[in-house]
């Protein structure tokens, strides 16, 4: 079958539905169409391990209402082949898709656990994820998390939240190592403790098996544990095989220009995907967050209908563990200076991320509505020190 648009969106999450109101928004008369491989219309992903455990969101209400856009959803579809030169992208049924311009949202997929799994084995991502986590997330149940990044430590306290018996199991010193200021990052491990969820620190799972009843995990230190349903949450990679088999330029992910262009002149890529340059920060990056989703999303939908200009925004992202949480700019890297500024010690505070005088990354921990200042001191050339630093960005907003 033959379909044709002015924008063909491919990907069907927060960054496509972004650009789908951005396009129509610009230019009311084009076609839209959205090509996604879910069977659910575009949602908002974070409410997956926060707000939906809290009873603070439904399934319903994380709806984003793209169709309201004038955009045509296509779901259950996957766009296989590129044809550059045709205008024209190929789905797994064998449909040909013509488009004038083309926006390549498809996102990023989870790294898989070592061994063949079965439906007790949940590698987060979607909303069915969701749906399966919840139905083996029974008081009592015992519910192995995989991964102690952002993912992984939402999860862990949204299980134990639902009685579950958590075990957190990952290969770094503690919760978020590597991220947080070793004295936060230990400080978050007995917060864990003290809420019920058993920490497996400085594993890695090698190997297991998923059978009807339960899991069995190997661990990378040979011991053993036996669960009734394992989550993980070991990252993501960018979804790059449309883009490689078209021949765009990757490079941990898509390249994109100042205006989130592609190689392709007609071909436009934003969100998880993308890999873009951040003039505040000085080089390019892949961010994996709601923030760099939507707003690039609608950038590029905006570029796509000839408006806006360069894509400057340096995202922020957010994370709620327990009744903690935090929003953080720029880059959250341990190894690089930090200097910490508490008005009460891991609990409500800034932590800065300083190399070469320079503010890389901001941790506005319980601290809310400073996000913008932060971004203005990374764009800052400095140069800064602690006694520079501390009390800049106030606590209280
Ligand atoms: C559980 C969870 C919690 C999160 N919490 C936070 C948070 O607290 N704060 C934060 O900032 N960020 C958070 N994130 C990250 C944020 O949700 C993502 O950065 C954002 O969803 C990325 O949007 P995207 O549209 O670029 O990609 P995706 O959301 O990955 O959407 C891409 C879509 O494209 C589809 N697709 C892929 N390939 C094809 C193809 N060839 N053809 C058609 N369709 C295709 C995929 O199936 C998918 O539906 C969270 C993510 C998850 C999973």
């Amino acid at each position: 079958m033959e379909h044709a648009y002015d924008y063909l969106i491919v990907g069907g999450g927060m960054a496509a539905d972004a650009a789908a109101k951005a396009i129509s928004a610009a230019d009311a008369a084009a076609s839209i169409g959205i090509l996604g491989a879910e069977t659910e219309p575009p949602y908002e992903r974070p409410p997956l391990s926060k707000a939906l455990w809290k009873g603070d969101k439904t399934l319903a209400s994380i709806d984003l209402q793209t169709a309201a856009s004038g955009a045509e959803l296509h779901l259950g579809r996957r766009a296989q082949t590129l044809d550059r030169a045709g205008h024209r992208v190929v789905d797994d049924r064998g449909d040909n898709w013509r488009y004038r311009r083309l926006l390549l949202a498809t996102g990023a997929s989870p790294r898989v656990l070592p061994f063949a799994a079965n439906e007790r084995v949940i590698h987060f991502r979607t909303t069915d994820d969701y749906r399966r986590l919840r139905g083996y997330a029974v008081e009592g149940a015992r519910i192995a998390v995989v991964g102690g990044g952002f993912i992984g430590s939402e999860l862990a306290a949204a299980l134990a939240g639902a009685g579950c018996k958590v075990r957190m199991l990952f290969p770094g010193a503690s919760i978020g190592s590597g991220r947080y200021p070793p004295t936060l990052a230990s400080f978050l491990d007995d917060y864990y403790r003290g809420r019920g969820v058993e920490l497996l620190s400085g594993v890695k799972v090698v190997g297991g098996s998923a059978g009807d009843g339960d899991v069995e995990l190997v661990l990378s230190d040979g011991r053993r544990l036996r669960v009734d349903a394992v989550v993980a949450g070991l990252g993501v990679v960018p979804d790059t095989a449309l883009v490689e088999q078209a021949g765009l330029e990757v490079a941990d992910g898509v390249l994109v220009d100042a205006r989130l262009r592609t190689s392709d002149p007609d071909i436009w890529a934003a969100g998880d995907l993308a890999n873009f340059f951040n003039p505040s920060l000085g080089r390019r990056l892949r961010v994996e967050h709601e923030n760099a989703a939507v707003e690039m999303g609608a950038h590029a939908g905006r570029a796509m209908a000839g408006a806006g200009g360069d894509y400057t925004t340096l995202p922020y992202f957010y994370s709620d563990l327990f009744d903690l949480g935090y929003e953080a700019v720029g880059l959250l890297d341990a190894r690089l200076q930090l200097v910490e500024d508490w008005s009460e010690p891991h609990r409500k505070g800034v932590v800065y991320y300083l190399d070469g005088g320079r503010v890389r990354g901001v941790l506005l921990w319980n601290v809310w509505g400073q996000v913008d200042a932060a971004r203005a001191l990374i764009a800052q050339p400095g140069p800064f020190d602690a006694a520079s630093l501390r009390g800049r960005i106030p606590h209280d907003g």
